[in-house]
């Protein structure tokens, strides 16, 4: 089973990139703010506990995050699946720790990290247009990758996505989850998130075809 681990900013481009990924591998999407938002507008326990972190830009407790992917990579195991993409976690050198420790529980490793690098200036530019299609979470853009017709009416903004809560969760990002990128080491590909959505998709779409070849 592949373990991809997707790492950058907000706005980086990961989400959009993983959806894109899923589709044409099979491999499963596993965005852990989906995840707690998808808790939230259940009105779940879980959700009333960390709404408020979430909307702040603050990171959720290692323990509640780690219980979520505890849960979920379980299940992945038995059913099997190709190849999950890690979207958004882990965010935190202790998260990082406890996932290698939980992976090799199932004798799996971290295949590859992906970093999609931005500036703070650029990330504001690209989370100020962006839209959620509420329905399935995809991600689009109101310039650059505007959504179809047929979901014109079901796209929200999130809460978070104000420019200076942005700035905020640059910040947490470059103190707690920056430091993956040494942590990670010789596992990490640098990719250039200033080309466009279809360039970064036929590099990502090349790379993921030599880990394939490469098993
Ligand atoms: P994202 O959709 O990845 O931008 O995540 C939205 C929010 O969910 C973050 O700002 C955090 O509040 C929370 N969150 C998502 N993933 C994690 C994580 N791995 N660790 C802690 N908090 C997280």
């Amino acid at each position: 089973m592949n373990i991809l681990v997707f790492l950058g900013p907000a706005g980086s481009g990961k989400g959009t990139q993983a959806q894109v990924l899923k589709d044409q591998f099979n491999y499963v999407h596993l965005s852990t703010g989906d995840l707690l938002r998808e808790e939230v507008k259940s009105g779940s326990e879980l959700g009333q506990k960390v709404q408020s972190v979430i909307h702040a830009g603050n990171l959720v407790s290692d323990d509640i995050i780690l219980d979520i992917i505890r849960h979920h990579l379980k299940s992945l195991v038995a059913q099997q699946v190709k190849g999950v993409i890690f979207d958004g976690f882990p965010r935190t050198l202790d998260q990082a720790n406890a996932f290698n420790d939980l992976l090799a529980e199932f004798q799996l490793s971290v295949s590859s990290v992906l970093y999609f690098n931005l500036s703070l200036d650029e990330s504001i530019i690209r989370i100020s247009g962006r839209q959620v299609d509420a329905r399935n979470n995809k991600v689009y853009h109101k310039f650059s990758n505007p959504a179809p017709e047929e979901a014109q009416l079901h796209l929200i903004t999130r809460k978070d996505d104000t420019p200076e809560k942005v700035t905020h969760r640059y910040n947490v990002y470059i103190e707690e989850t920056s430091p993956l990128l040494s942590f990670y080491g010789d596992h990490v590909i640098q990719i250039d998130c200033l080309k466009s959505i279809q360039e970064i998709t036929n590099e990502l779409v090349q790379l993921l075809e030599s880990f394939q070849l490469s098993r």
